[in-house]
Formats: structure tokens, C-alpha cells, sequence
């Protein structure tokens, strides 16, 4: 009779050893896509900052002493300081001008928010 060189439990933990290396490669692959498809998703949503609020936006900036307009720098939008769309805009895209810089601005592609009409 030819001699067994492991015992069955050694056998079934041989095996069961194997089991797991193939579902945990499964589960690492899954987990892989998974990532790169939240990492799809982030870089979608960078692309469209408008929808999107960051937690910057909530920090507090200063504002300059005197300005008349809030320009959007990203969608070249000029807003009253009150509008709406001015507050919810990103941080690093608001700016702010004088009356006497409208002009200027028009003459750079600026042009009127429709929501406010300043
Ligand atoms: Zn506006």
C-alpha cells in the first residue's frame, strides 16, 4: 500500500488554503475595479465643478473692502454681489471688481450673469 505523505485534514487545509488564495485574488481584482471605477467617477466629477461643493467653499474668505461686482473667473460671469449663483460659486473662480473695472472686463469675454442682470 502505498504510503500517504498527508493526512486528510492536512489535505483539506492544503485545499482550503488554495480556495482562499483564489477568492481573496478575486476579491483584490473586484476591489480593483471598483477603485478605478470611484476614481473615474472623482475625476468626472472635477470636470464639473459647478455641480459639485467642496469644503472649501464654506471657508470663510475675505472679501475686499469695496468692490461693485462678483466675477466668475471660470464661466467669465459677472454677477451682482447678492446673486445667488455668485455665493454658491467656487472659491478660486470668484473674484471681485469696481464699476470703473466693468468695462475692462466686458472687454476680456466677460459677460452678464442672466440669473442676476447686473
Ligand atoms: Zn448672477
Amino acid at each position: 500500500m502505498k504510503e500517504n505523505k498527508y493526512t486528510p485534514k492536512q489535505r483539506a487545509v492544503t485545499a482550503l488554503s488554495w480556495i482562499m488564495a483564489v477568492v481573496s485574488c478575486v476579491l483584490l481584482y473586484y476591489e480593483f475595479s471598483s477603485y478605478k471605477d470611484l476614481k473615474a467617477y472623482s475625476d468626472e466629477l472635477k470636470k464639473k465643478p459647478e455641480n459639485v461643493t467642496f469644503v472649501s467653499d464654506f471657508v470663510q474668505e475675505t472679501e475686499p473692502v469695496s468692490y461693485d461686482y462678483v466675477i466668475n473667473t471660470g464661466s467669465m460671469k459677472i454677477h451682482k454681489p447678492e446673486c445667488e449663483a455668485a455665493e454658491k460659486m467656487r472659491r478660486e473662480n470668484r473674484d471681485y471688481i469696481t464699476a470703473d473695472e466693468l468695462e475692462k472686463y466686458y472687454a476680456l469675454g466677460y459677460s452678464d450673469c442672466s440669473f442676476c442682470n447686473p
